[in-house]
């Protein structure tokens, strides 16, 4: 009997295994693993009750699914955000196998976050949320089973409270049962530039096979958090003209080039680290959505669904490297299709998190401290060559590169869940 297909009313669970779908029949990959893998291992719940600074008490809804552990521990993030749910982790989790295998590095894909505005919160409260939120996973994470990393809003601050309190629990120092920490504490060198590094240079490797010149290309970078303030950053070292940013305080625009500097010192001197006010000091106009303007390249670091029916037609670049998890929803990918744009997935474009992630934990595994140097050079390796592989898959079975790369992932996974088989 074959099972019926998943669906689902999420935007991005939907979108997730309609992706899956398309790949898998087009790879005709069999019906017993489909199922398998439309499904995910383990979805918890958990709810944090957080004194809030006030003396009032909330309650906050918690989350982490684990998508496979086929390949290894499941690996991702966590975030906190106000429209965390259950469903977005398990689509953001599908997303993680995905990413983990075509990277190729030992690892499932998990996701997990809460349900919280962190923006309209104070230290103290997240401090408490985190512990709780860590306290209440801790039964479901460890070094060989689920190994969670920062996500959008949160950073090593995060993660040190989540791993402080579960190594307490356990009476036990616990550094690899997360990633994504200080340097200052069991993170590595490296590490907190790695996505926006990983996604600039897959970039600049498209340029590359376009034949282009660094010096001669123009981008825009939306969003101006860790990922998109260490790409614009990467590709203007590399010599490409960022002409916009932006972030939830607004779109700047400078023909001649963002100060990307000036950028960072304005984050870094906000309590919010937003780019507030940074047309009076950055030399750039304040515009209404710099996904509009003019340039070779677009990277959307920002969110999931910025670019959506609604924008699409107006996006005025010839090619996007999707910095953020899901930037694109379906009906803008096809409307930018017809538009001739190229689109290097998210999974792809934005792995050099997760393959950093993968260095710090193998470095804390051992007990050893690479260089930054050390770092980087595997890094930029390493994407450099899954951007080729993924390019060349493209060529060879005439398909869009978001479609290959979902091919050549979910092949590595169906391969090894066929050799384990599906006890438990
Ligand atoms: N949150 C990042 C991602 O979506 C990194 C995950 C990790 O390092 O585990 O890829």
């Amino acid at each position: 009997m074959i099972q019926e297909r998943r669906k689902s009313s999420n935007v991005l669970l939907d979108t997730a295994l309609q992706e899956f779908y398309g790949a898998a029949d087009e790879m005709g990959l069999n019906e017993r693993l489909i199922s398998i893998l439309s499904h995910s291992e383990r979805r918890v719940q958990v709810s944090i009750p957080v004194e809030m600074d006030d003396g009032s008490v909330n309650v906050f809804e918690g989350y982490r699914v684990q998508h496979s552990t086929a390949l290894g521990p499941s690996k991702g993030g966590i975030r906190y955000d106000v429209e965390v749910d259950m469903d977005e982790c398990e689509a953001l989790a599908m997303l993680m196998t995905w990413k983990c295998s075509l990277a190729g590095i030992p690892y499932g894909g998990g996701k997990g976050g809460i349900a919280c505005d962190p923006l309209n919160m104070s230290k103290k409260e997240k401090e408490k949320m985190s512990r709780t939120y860590g306290a209440r996973i801790s039964p479901i994470v460890g070094k060989w089973s689920d190994i969670p990393a920062p996500d959008m809003n949160t950073s090593g601050q995060e993660m040190v409270w989540i791993m402080d309190t579960i190594s307490k629990m356990r009476g036990d120092l616990e550094p690899s049962l997360l990633t994504g920490k200080p340097v200052s504490f069991w993170g590595s060198k490296g590490r907190n530039e790695a996505t926006g590094r990983g996604v600039a240079t897959c970039g600049l490797e498209f340029m590359k096979m376009l034949g282009k010149n660094p010096d001669s290309m123009t981008a825009i970078v939306q969003g101006f958090g860790n990922v998109g303030s260490y790409t614009a950053k990467t590709l203007n070292e590399a010599g490409v003209k960022v002409v916009a940013i932006s972030d939830i305080s607004g779109s700047y625009y400078s023909e001649g080039g963002i100060d990307i500097r000036k950028a960072f010192e304005v984050i870094h001197s906000n309590p919010k680290k937003i780019l507030t006010g940074f047309e009076k000091v950055g030399n750039c106009e304040k515009i209404d959505n710099d996904l509009f303007v003019e340039a070779d390249f677009l990277f959307p670091c920002a969110r999931d669904g910025m670019i959506n029916r609604n924008t699409a037609g107006n996006i005025k670049v010839r090619y996007i490297v999707e910095g953020a998890n899901g930037p694109i929803t379906p009906e803008a990918d096809e409307i930018l299709a017809d538009k001739g744009v190229i689109i290097v997935p998210d999974f792809l474009a934005n792995s050099g998190g997760v393959i950093g992630s993968y260095f710090e934990w193998a470095q804390n595994l051992q007990g050893e401290f690479w260089s930054e140097d050390e770092y980087n050079r595997k890094l930029v390796n390493i994407m450099k060559g899954n951007f080729r592989r993924v390019w060349d898959y493209a060529e060879v079975k005439h398909v869009r590169m978001r479609r290959a790369a979902t091919m050549a992932a979910i092949q590595r996974v169906a391969d090894v869940v066929e050799m384990r088989g599906t006890f438990l």
